[in-house]
């Protein structure tokens, strides 16, 4: 629930002042505003100072056409929204809020954070070095048993930190960061205070490493203290287990109520009798891709209420998908597929990115069925289904439906603004149309992360560029010298794996 008691501390401070202090109550020097020429007024500028210290930030977020993603708070074409600390706290037009922080929103669009289902956050530093890989093998080769297992904890720091930065850039607040790379201890606490320390919200999914030769015996019982350190209410950074099928993995972190994550591809991955017994599968449970499963599991699937992941761009990369596409097999059954980027190899943290493929490849896949005489193919994607996956389904997944992924007053103020004057970009006839269709990453102002901002007039809020820069390069380079691969700048072909 918001915190309550600041307000009524306005309240009160309004009632001896009057309500043109409500402006003054939000900045930090009204002591020094107040001088104390008299014993009375040295007193009240003194209890002002403790009303003030207890009172949560007020930011509203003024004259912005607003998407809430919520079908009981109405979409307005110029409205507000109230963010009191680390909640939202209204939604509607002409909010008086005279105490609040104002953000002018004129001309822009106001939406819930963007969430990325899916995302190796640790391949960070290896950004598109293949780019066009089709063999999934060949890209387990390189990432894992070339590169991989020199992975020091700095190198996941460095991977994971840039993954996160070039996230909140892009308007995504929350990620589910697959670990297939939990090598130690060390490896993953510099992961989980890299991500805490960026900013962002993150289901942090821990696993063992995929390079053969690579220590597990860390795990599952690191769990424990994981679960011990990160999950706890009010913590942005959580921690889940990165699980393939090994159901004595499963028990140890469902015993500590994680989510359990798996990837899960037709073609390498059956589920045995055992998974459809009571209890194994639940909301609890996140299976990524999902492409040519059988019917028979979409079923158990949908029975047990899983969360499922489609991953446009990677799925048509690896040639995961088929036509019949994992997104809207999981629509048919009832499930909401959330919308995941998957790795940096090839792509970066770009949602906009994923939407425009998760269009495309819904789209292209109907119009197959139906130009070869398939009478009731299911419809063409909206682009109101393509930004619930990028935001409510996204949610869901990641656990936080109730807290994230709609602008719904007593959510956790996870916000952020796309200006819409760009040429690309104006004029705004279709909301929804203009965020999934037009908009690109340079056209975010402002992303709000649990009423923190991480972005300010298309500026990151405290994040050394140059440093995190020189970072991922010493990283990256340390990691080609180590492994002795040597990446093609040029070639189209992918670089030949020793
Ligand atoms: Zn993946």
């Amino acid at each position: 629930m918001p915190p309550t008691t600041g307000l009524a501390s306005i309240i009160d401070i309004r009632g001896h002042l009057g309500s043109s202090y409500q402006k003054e109550a939000t900045l930090p020097v009204v002591v020094q505003r107040s001088p104390p020429s008299t014993i009375r007024r040295r007193f009240t500028a003194y209890r002002l100072e403790l009303v003030m210290s207890d009172l949560p930030r007020n930011i509203l977020f003024k004259g912005g056409t607003i998407v809430t993603m919520d079908a009981e708070v109405p979409n307005l074409a110029v409205g507000d929204l109230l963010v009191r600390g680390n909640h939202i706290v209204a939604v509607g037009p002409n909010i008086d809020a005279t105490y609040a922080e104002v953000i002018e929103a004129k001309g822009n669009i106001v939406l819930p954070g963007l969430i990325d289902a899916h995302h190796h956050a640790w391949l960070g530093v290896m950004r598109r070095l293949m780019p066009d890989v089709d063999d999934l093998f060949v890209y387990i080769d390189l990432v894992a048993e070339t590169l991989g297992k020199h992975y020091r904890p700095f190198d996941m720091a460095v991977s994971t930190r840039l993954t996160a930065v070039a996230s909140l850039d892009a308007g995504i607040t929350t990620i589910v960061d697959a670990c297939h790379s939990s090598r130690s201890k060390e490896h993953t606490d510099a992961a989980l205070d890299t991500l805490e320390a960026s900013g962002i919200r993150a289901l942090h999914m821990v696993g063992s490493a995929m390079d053969k030769q690579a220590p597990s015996a860390h795990l599952p019982k690191d769990l424990e203290r994981l679960a011990l350190n990160w999950n706890h209410d009010g913590g942005l950074v959580r921690v889940g287990l990165f699980g393939q099928l090994n159901l004595d993995w499963w028990k140890v972190a469902r015993e500590l109520d994680m989510h359990i994550l798996t990837e899960f591809i037709g073609d390498l991955a059956t589920l045995g009798p055992e998974f459809a017994k009571p209890g194994v599968l639940g909301p609890h449970n996140i299976f990524n891709h999902c492409t040519r499963v059988p019917d028979e599991t979409w079923r158990l699937f949908a029975d047990r209420g899983v969360n499922i992941t489609v991953n446009p761009r990677s799925d048509a990369l690896f040639g995961f998908d088929d036509e019949s596409f994992a997104y809207q097999r999981a629509v048919d059954h009832g499930l909401t597929p959330a919308l995941g980027i998957d790795l940096d190899t090839a792509f970066g943290s770009d949602m906009f990115g994923e939407m425009h493929a998760l269009f495309g490849h819904q789209r292209a896949a109907m119009r197959y069925r139906r130009f070869r005489g398939e009478a009731n193919a299911p419809a063409p994607i909206s682009v109101s289904e393509v930004l619930r996956a990028a935001t409510v389904n996204g949610a869901r997944a990641a656990g936080l439906e109730s807290s994230i992924g709609t602008l719904t007053p007593g959510k956790q103020a996870d916000v952020i603004m796309l200006r819409t004057d760009g040429v690309g970009v104006f004029p705004v006839t279709n909301a929804i149309g203009t965020i999934v269709q037009a908009v690109d990453r340079s056209n975010v102002d402002t992303v709000m992360v649990d009423g923190e901002f991480r972005k300010r007039n298309g500026t990151l809020v405290d994040v050394d560029l140059a440093k995190l820069a020189a970072d991922v390069t010493a990283s990256r380079d340390y990691l080609l010298q180590v492994s002795g691969h040597t990446p093609a700048l040029f070639d189209r072909t992918i670089a030949q794996v020793a």
